[in-house]
């Protein structure tokens, strides 16, 4: 795909949000990355506009049946002013998977980094420069024809925005409570799991907002045939130190295989840290937590990097990890992956692209 970006630049920048009151996802930067897909011609007409609203016809099939994908990734500001991605191109495999399994034609991942490379560089004034922030990229697909047959789109568009965050430790790394999901399941192998996709967030809702009600931050769900196996909590992906090593449910369909959680396995592969990609039954892990033997609990993902879990609630039974308090070796990886991200660390693994 030998494409040229056209770019409109805006004619009335916005003011920049405060710095120190960022939160998540809800300020966007002045430009946008868009561009078409049609049927027979492949995608075209890839550009940088201004950020805004853009017109779409009451019956365009993804607000229907959410025939969609997107992704989650940051750039980061290093203390000598220069901007890295961490491993985009895995984001813009991991796009052409979910695409695949929703019936959206391929990207080419090379050109679609070349596109966000070239947005980041555009709005890099907006990347915050504090401790722990970083502008959070969202790359998305959605199906735009205009009909309401069940059938695939034949035209799609491919979006980047770009959204300023604030850090997401501002008092420091907080454990979590998570509440293990009894009755609702998220995905089934077979369905959807493994793609980044709307309808898996869209069926998790009712069980978040239940847990949340009960005082627990996220859901860890189990698989979704028995009930009986660890899947991942939110949109993390869970790790348990038991006895010295380290245990995370292999992906098997239903699991979102995640970049940071690669990243992990790759860590504690190079440190010599045993680590080992199976199924988990939520009873070894409460006989675990029962023995002693269950050391750390963490989640991971690109929002939080590493988010330690300090209690567990299974049907009413209590896991109280490391007393509630952050494990070291869920700190090692975590100052060892943010390091890398925001340039501290040197990059033994190639994991940053810089943009200039
Ligand atoms: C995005 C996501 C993750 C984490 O993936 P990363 O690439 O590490 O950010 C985990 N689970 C779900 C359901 C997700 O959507």
């Amino acid at each position: 795909m030998s494409l040229q970006i056209k770019i409109e630049k805006t004619k009335f920048p916005k003011p920049k949000p405060n710095q120190d009151n960022l939160g998540f996802g809800q300020y966007f930067t002045d430009h946008m990355f868009i561009m078409n897909y049609t049927e027979g011609k492949g995608w075209h007409d890839p550009r940088i506009v201004p950020y805004g609203p853009i017109p779409f016809e009451p019956s365009t099939m993804v607000f229907h049946y959410g025939q969609a994908v997107f992704e989650g990734l940051k750039a980061y500001k290093t203390t000598d002013g220069r901007v890295l991605l961490f491993r985009p191109r895995k984001n813009m495999e991991r796009i052409n998977i979910s695409n695949d399994r929703l019936c959206i034609p391929p990207v080419d991942p090379d050109f679609c980094v070349e596109a966000l490379k070239t947005l980041v560089n555009i709005d890099k004034d907006w990347i915050p420069e504090a401790e722990g922030t970083s502008l959070y990229i969202r790359p998305f697909i959605i199906a735009t024809d205009p009909y309401l047959g069940v059938r695939n789109s034949k035209t799609y568009m491919f979006m980047i925005i770009l959204s300023p965050s604030g850090a997401y430790y501002p008092g420091g790394i907080n454990p979590v409570k998570i509440y293990v999901e009894p009755r609702y399941v998220r995905a089934v192998r077979g369905g959807t799991g493994y793609a980044k996709t709307p309808g898996n967030y869209a069926a998790s809702l009712k069980a978040q907002d239940e847990a949340h009600n009960e005082g627990y931050v996220q859901v860890l769900w189990l698989d979704g045939v028995e009930k009986k196996y660890v899947e991942e909590v939110g949109s993390m992906n869970v790790f348990f130190k038991i006895n010295g090593e380290v245990i995370t449910p292999a992906l098997e369909g239903s699991i979102l295989p995640g970049i940071t959680r690669a990243s992990t396995i790759d860590l504690l592969n190079h440190w010599g840290v045993k680590v080992t990609e199976r199924r988990l039954s939520i009873q070894e892990l409460y006989e675990a937590s029962e023995n002693g033997t269950l050391e750390e609990a963490f989640g991971t993902g690109t929002a939080a990097v590493i988010s330690p879990i300090g209690e567990l609630s299974w049907e009413g039974k209590k896991m109280i990890i490391n007393n509630g308090k952050i494990g070291e070796l869920s700190q090692k990886i975590y100052d060892t992956i943010t390091g890398i991200q925001n340039g501290r660390l040197k990059d033994e693994f190639g994991w940053t692209l810089e943009v200039k």
